[in-house]
């Protein structure tokens, strides 16, 4: 990367992330350009978490590769595949297979969400390994017979989902 540039750091590239990304792009000073930086390959839209873990087909349009996420030519920069392990006084370090390195920042935004259990979150850092529990758990709900499922909240949801996707009219 060159140094002639100073750079916004931005770790997360999920909505919050992501979105501050795609609004800043176009309107920095020529001097500045985006780092945006991202433990997965992938960026995960949670909200249609549950419905991919009943419905077949709704794992891939649930995540989205965040290679090619600047237009080739952009002077900002994508880091996939790379954590944050050290938030410093003006630097990052971050870790990409194994390896560390400090990035130098002007300003840093931390976009980090918040951790929650499968299937709100995805599992595994690259997208084959996130989209698999959502087919072992379309699986295991065709496999399911005979199930009365109560809940409330979010799990309401879940239960419609079951109950929309059961193929014996049973759940
Ligand atoms: C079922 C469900 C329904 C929802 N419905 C709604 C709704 O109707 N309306 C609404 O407004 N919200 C809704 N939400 C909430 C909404 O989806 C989340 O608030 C939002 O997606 C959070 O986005 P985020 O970018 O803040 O965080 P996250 O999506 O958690 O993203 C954080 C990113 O940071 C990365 N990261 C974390 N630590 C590091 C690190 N050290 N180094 C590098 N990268 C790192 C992660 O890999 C991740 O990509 C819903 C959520 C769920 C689960």
């Amino acid at each position: 990367m060159s140094k002639d540039l100073k750079n916004i750091v931005i770790v997360g590239a999920s909505a919050a992330g992501a979105g501050l990304a795609r609004a800043l792009e176009n309107k920095l000073p020529s001097t500045h350009r985006i780092v945006l930086i991202d433990a997965n390959e992938f960026a995960f839209w949670p909200i249609s978490a549950l419905r991919a873990a009943v419905v077949p087909g709704w794992e891939e349009k649930s995540f989205k590769s965040l290679q090619g996420f600047f237009p080739k030519g952009s002077r900002h920069v994508m880091l996939s595949k790379t954590r944050v392990v050290e938030l410093g006084n003006g630097f990052v370090t971050v870790e990409e297979d194994g390896k560390r390195r400090e990035i130098a920042f002007d300003i840093s935004v931390l976009a980090l969400g918040s951790t929650y259990n499968f299937p709100m979150r995805a599992l595994g850092s690259t997208l084959a390994q996130a989209k698999q529990p959502f087919i072992e758990a379309q699986q295991a709900l065709k496999n399911t017979q005979n199930t009365t499922w109560a809940s409330s909240g979010l799990g309401a949801r879940v239960s419609l989902a079951c109950f929309w996707t059961s193929s014996d009219g049973k759940i």
